[in-house]
């Protein structure tokens, strides 16, 4: 039989880190043993499934790369399948018909509460069959009394609850439509789901899901429950944290790869090593490396890991990236250096790519106006000389690159005997309108000659107009 694993998100909301995380785990656990990857669309819930959700989600697992290999199966086109299931469940007596109302339910629950115990129905339609007319019904999962039932849970090991503790719980509301336990287990024995990889949120429905499959007499999946992602505060990571989408990282200049880095090591760990590529991560991983306990989110971590990928990825691809946020934030980039350029002398000065286009768009840009703090610093009466004769140099050169421009800055700094940073900080200021650049002669090298000797003047007329003002 070929290992299956499934994601299964409920579309009702974008796909968040949880889910991503939860979501990777299973695919690189197929990935790793040459099973199938199932992706699941759970929209049961009618009021709060959107499509929008599911495009989310889709899109979050596209980004990321986590491609499935069969489905996307919806629950909702698989109702009839479920209804097959209960009958079959009622034939083989495994479940019954409850006629309570809910007021009936709510004192149960109450009484239950009163003497100590957890709430819970207590079993007053599983025993009988005068069923009265005419009235509304829910399909009880007629769960064992005795005995316990054993989660052999791959990262948190083995788990007994009493059957004792579990009541029936409903397998069809009133209107005939499955509940949440049902469908799953369903599908799970359907789509031939040999381990469930999920977050430890569901570790409670695991024992009802396995009494559904035994009656059932589908085999039992291997269990693995996630610990939860925590906020940097200890708790629950939730919106509150800015816990947001997956793509809310795209747009924050995260690229796709570091995100996956982190997120393989929010939970898991292969010794000390921090930095997995993808086929490193689908050779090393396994379900036994997972940690027990919850992991905390950590921004400053994701950011350390972003740097590195933008520093040693091929800049081609970081470039493709780079070129989303550039046009995000409306930088046109056909004219001008190619975007690898600019991720060769920009990725190890910033955080994110969102950033990196910051911080780049002299390159594609006019700049309208000089940074006040650096235009004030450096662009003085003294700056004059050196830019003047630092521009005819730079005009002469027949060959525009890195090795002679940073020729005629040297040679400007030693005739007129100043220091390197005299020539250098006005001229920076002059070609990119702020004090901060990468390496004065490869920023001059990715702009074009004509320009830089337009802009030196706009230094110098920003001098005179200075100068007459003082
Ligand atoms: N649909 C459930 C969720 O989004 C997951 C169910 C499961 O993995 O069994 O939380």
């Amino acid at each position: 039989m070929t290992l299956t694993t499934r994601f299964a998100p409920s579309p009702t909301g974008y796909l968040h880190v949880g889910g991503a995380r939860t979501a990777l785990y299973s695919w690189l656990y197929a990935k790793k043993n040459g099973g199938d990857f199932v992706l699941r669309i759970e929209d049961t819930d009618l009021e709060r499934s959107t499509q929008e959700s599911v495009d989310a989600i889709m899109d979050g697992m596209n980004w990321l790369n986590l491609d499935w290999n069969i489905g996307p199966f919806y629950q909702t086109h698989r109702f009839d399948r479920y209804k097959e299931v209960i009958a079959q469940l009622i034939e083989t007596g495994h479940a019954y018909r409850c006629y309570c109302t809910a007021e009936e339910v709510e004192a149960m629950r109450e009484e239950a509460t009163a003497k100590g115990e957890n709430p819970r129905y207590n079993g007053m339609w599983r025993d009988r069959t005068d069923y009265p007319e005419d009235r509304p019904y829910v399909i009880r999962f007629k769960n064992p009394l005795d005995g316990s039932v054993i989660i052999n849970d791959i990262v948190k090991g083995d788990i007994e609850i009493g059957n004792s503790e579990l009541d029936d719980l409903i397998l069809a509301r009133s209107d005939g439509s499955p509940t949440y336990n049902l469908s799953v287990v369903v599908d799970d024995w359907d789509m031939n789901i040999t381990h469930v990889i999920r977050g430890d949120d569901h570790v409670n429905n695991t024992p009802r899901q396995i009494n559904i499959l035994k009656a059932l007499g589908a085999p039992i999946p291997q269990y693995a429950h996630i610990p939860m992602i925590l906020g940097d505060d200890g708790k629950r990571l939730s919106k509150r944290h800015g816990a947001v989408g997956v793509m809310q990282y795209r747009d924050d200049g995260y690229l796709p790869e570091a995100l996956l880095n982190y997120l393989v090591r929010l939970g898991w760990s292969h010794g000390d090593q921090e930095i997995f590529s993808r086929d490193e991560m689908i050779e090393l991983f396994d379900l036994t490396g997972c940690n027990r306990a919850p992991s905390a989110f950590n921004t400053d971590k994701l950011i350390w890991v972003n740097q590195h990928y933008m520093k040693s990825l091929d800049p081609e691809y970081v470039a493709e990236h780079l070129a989303w946020h550039m046009d995000d934030q409306g930088i046109n980039t056909e004219n001008g250096p190619a975007l690898s350029e600019i991720v060769k002398v920009q990725a190890d000065r910033v955080k994110t790519l969102k950033e990196m286009a910051q911080i780049s768009r002299y390159f594609y840009e006019e700049y309208s106006e000089f940074d006040a703090k650096a235009a004030k610093k450096h662009l003085r009466g003294v700056a004059r000389a050196p830019l003047e004769l630092v521009q005819s140099k730079l005009a002469a050169l027949t060959e525009w690159n890195a090795e002679n421009i940073h020729d005629a800055i040297n040679s400007t700094a030693e005739e007129l005997e100043v220091g390197m940073g005299k020539v250098g900080m006005p001229l920076r200021v002059a070609a990119t309108g702020a004090g901060n650049s990468p390496s004065l002669d490869a920023t001059l090298a990715l702009l074009e000659q004509d320009q830089i000797i337009v802009r030196i003047d706009k230094a110098l007329a920003y001098i005179t107009e200075r100068e007459a003002n003082a």
